[in-house]
């Protein structure tokens, strides 16, 4: 399948001022030397806790953000090179989804208005004439009646909202979502409305998601494949079987071991590990490898050396830890 996202080496580093003069006293590695590869149709779940970099990287992949270094490339074109209208065009393929459904709508625009932005923006999108059907349809898409494009944000619940945001992602007809933590500011029972409407969306439109949670367990059900993110780093990568069957990272077993069991029966055989403490700053974050600090298989060597991504088992999981067991590595 078409590559239709490829991320290589992104980072973002954000100056720290301070004082009277501003004067720069550190960097924010907010996200620190990302690669990622997605296909048509495929779901990339990115999963970590608050501050690990996830918003950064979906606002960098949305072109919301500027990287310090690195690059995107959509449907093989380079962002970093286009300019203008071509930049534009390029844009318009890789949609944010936000995860604040209350504050990410404009107030004062009506459902359909919201929707129908898009087309006056890109013009060439659709002809004048058909942009009234084309909301319709795509209200329809989401769950909404189109009969009630009239109403305003502060009429609608969280899940519609969210909702309205994701037709409106839909009328510019991308290739990818980027879905920031879409469901975490709604109630439970509306979380599983929306994941199975994206899954819906995904089918029909040929729609490739990343999808970003703070929670392994809400990815699992759309993930193909996952990376799990520490301080603006993947530390593991895999397929959705080789992230939750065998995990290999020590950060990775700690989130896995904190998600609830859906079978009480399991529960008894599952090692609990229990994450101290919360992630340390990504300014000045801890030398070697920077989950040392909570990392319950931590050796002396592992505060001195930084591990790299490298493949364990199979080519497609990889693992940067100095502990898991690389093939032809000299691991436990
Ligand atoms: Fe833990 Fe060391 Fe592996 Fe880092 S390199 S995850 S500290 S065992
Ligand atoms: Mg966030």
């Amino acid at each position: 399948r078409e590559t239709v996202l490829d991320v290589r080496d992104l980072v973002k580093h954000f100056p720290v001022r301070q004082g009277a003069l501003r004067r720069t006293v550190g960097l924010l590695k907010a996200v620190d030397g990302v690669s990622l590869e997605l296909r048509r149709g495929e779901t990339l779940g990115i999963v970590g806790e608050s501050g690990c970099g996830k918003s950064t990287l979906a606002k960098l992949l949305t072109a919301h953000e500027r990287p310090t270094s690195g690059r995107v490339t959509v449907l093989g074109r380079s962002l970093h090179d286009l300019r203008g209208g071509e930049l534009r065009r390029a844009r318009r393929h890789v949609q944010l989804i936000f995860q604040d459904p209350y504050t990410s709508l404009d107030p004062r625009m009506t459902v359909a208005a919201t929707v129908r932005e898009p087309y006056d923006v890109n013009p060439d999108l659709a002809p004048r004439g058909d942009r009234d059907r084309l909301v319709r349809e795509l209200l329809e898409a989401v769950g909404l009646n189109p009969d009630h494009g009239g109403r305003y944000p502060h009429e609608l619940s969280g899940g519609q909202r969210q909702r309205v945001g994701i037709a409106r992602a839909l009328a510019l007809r991308p290739e990818v979502l980027v879905c920031d933590e879409p469901v975490s500011a709604l109630d439970v029972s509306v979380q599983a409305q929306i994941v199975n409407l994206l899954e819906e969306l995904r089918e029909r439109f040929s729609l490739a998601y990343v999808f970003i949670a703070h929670d392994l367990s809400v990815v699992r059900h759309l993930a193909d494949r996952v990376a799990v993110m520490y301080l603006g780093k993947v530390v593991e990568t895999g397929s959705e079987a080789e992230v939750y069957e065998s995990a290999a990272h020590p950060y990775t077993r700690a989130l896995l071991s904190a998600a609830p069991v859906p079978d009480p029966a399991a529960r008894g055989t599952r090692q609990e590990i229990v994450l101290d403490g919360e992630p340390p700053s990504p300014v000045d974050p801890p030398s070697g490898c920077s989950f040392h600090p909570r990392c319950f298989m931590a050796e002396d060597g592992c505060a001195r050396s930084a591990p790299v991504l490298e493949p364990v088992a199979g080519a497609g999981h990889l693992v940067s830890c100095h502990l898991a067991r690389h093939p032809g590595g000299d691991g436990p």
